[in-house]
């Protein structure tokens, strides 16, 4: 599954989370994304350096 990064917009916090797609949406679509350190559901999804880096072109 992957790993998504995320930084939090009210604390700054930079955490990480494995979730599946769907998972992630319904997340995201219930507000559930939330910063584990302020509880802040402000969180902006970022790159996840590893990733940027792999080349899958299939
Ligand atoms: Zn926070």
């Amino acid at each position: 599954m992957p790993e998504y990064m995320y930084k939090c917009e009210s604390c700054g916090e930079a955490f990480s989370l494995v979730l599946s797609l769907p998972e992630r949406e319904e997340k995201q679509r219930l507000g559930e994304l939330q910063c584990p350190r302020c509880k802040s559901t402000e969180v902006e999804h970022i790159m996840e350096p590893f990733f940027a880096k792999t080349d899958r072109k299939s």
